[in-house]
């Protein structure tokens, strides 16, 4: 399959490890934990694989400028003010926040990491951020710079391909193990990363099930803007594929209070999960997913998968801003 051109900025392959006492504790079944939290330091997480091809893209387009937006936590906002540092570009960052935000976890890293950073509210966020890197981007075109605007999570045809690829990954690692994982289980909240796994899975003839836990809006939600995202990324093949919108798993039911809101026991859950594992989960995404996949296990509703595989999204940096609420 011949894919866009990327970048190489992530530590690849990542480690995928089992998870010992969990598994135990749930029963007949063996999770996995792949650790893209692991895919560096400063570009930890899920964003960067995507930032590999976007980052492409703005560069053989001659840009010098990464224009994102996202919230005043957002991995995706650090993890590019981080390569835009490293390449010697800069970085715009539009980020969400109804108040003054404390100088803390993402939103420090960005300061530290040079980025220019324009605070909005969440209204206008919600009706004008595009419209807001747009301007950003006519106005330093004024001095001579050239934007590159990459959507919130990079969760658009290009980026999704990052996942693409983490599945190639997959596919070899396990060869390498001697496991097939029947079902992979990653946190949604852009639809990248689900959507970039989905497409391999489905071009590949893997077989697995591809399974979404959505930390904000809802399934219906998701399985639309995965639709939207499978669309563009088609552009970039020519190669067709068929899908049916119903194998688009998105599992509801673990939004909690809402986007980057802890409850007590997401917060129970991470504090259990680091002490029993030694592998620290964040409040936004993986804490939420995880504890969803426990449950959805519990309760029997995944029943009959065998291997599963939980992407470790990263995002351990929003986990500093919360460290008040835990209960210990
Ligand atoms: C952005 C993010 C996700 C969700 O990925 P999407 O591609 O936006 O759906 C999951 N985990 C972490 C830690 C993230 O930062």
């Amino acid at each position: 399959m011949r894919l866009p051109d990327s970048i190489n900025l992530a530590n690849l392959p990542t480690k995928i490890e089992r998870l010992e006492r969990f598994s135990e504790n749930l029963g007949d079944i063996n999770i996995y934990i792949k650790r893209d939290d692991q895919t560096g330091t400063e570009i930890a997480g899920n964003k960067v694989r995507k930032l590999e091809y976007a980052v492409k893209e703005a560069l053989d387009s001659g840009c010098d400028t990464l224009i994102t937006c996202g919230g005043i936590q957002s991995n995706h906002a650090r993890a590019t003010a981080a390569v835009a540092a490293r390449l010697g570009m800069k970085a715009v960052l539009v980020l969400r926040s109804d108040e003054t935000p404390q100088l803390e976890g993402n939103y420090f890293l960005d300061k530290l990491l040079g980025a220019k950073i324009i605070l909005i509210s969440s209204k206008e966020y919600a009706t004008a951020r595009n419209e807001i890197m747009e301007n950003i981007r006519g106005e330093i075109s004024k001095s001579g710079s050239k934007g590159y605007i990459i959507p919130e999570g990079a969760s658009n045809g290009i980026g999704t391909f990052g996942y693409f690829k983490a599945m190639e990954e997959i596919k070899q690692q396990e060869e390498e193990m001697g496991i097939i994982f029947d079902g992979i289980v990653v946190a949604v909240g852009s639809g990248g990363t689900y959507g970039g796994l989905f497409l391999a899975n489905t071009l590949y003839k893997y077989g697995k099930r591809i399974i979404g836990i959505n930390v904000c809006d809802n399934a219906e939600y998701f399985k639309n803007k995965v639709i939207s995202i499978l669309e563009e990324s088609g552009l970039y093949l020519n190669e067709p594929f068929l899908y049916q919108k119903n194998d688009i798993e998105i599992i509801d039911g673990y939004v909690g209070r809402g986007y980057a809101l802890s409850d007590k026991k997401e917060l129970d859950f991470i504090y259990n999960f680091s002490a029993m594992e030694g592998i620290i989960l964040d409040p936004v995404y993986t804490g939420k997913a995880m504890y969803g996949l426990s449950q959805e296990i519990k309760k029997g509703s995944l029943i009959g998968l065998k291997n599963l595989l939980f992407i470790h999204s990263g995002g351990v940096f929003g986990l500093f801003p919360k460290r008040d609420m835990f209960e210990f």
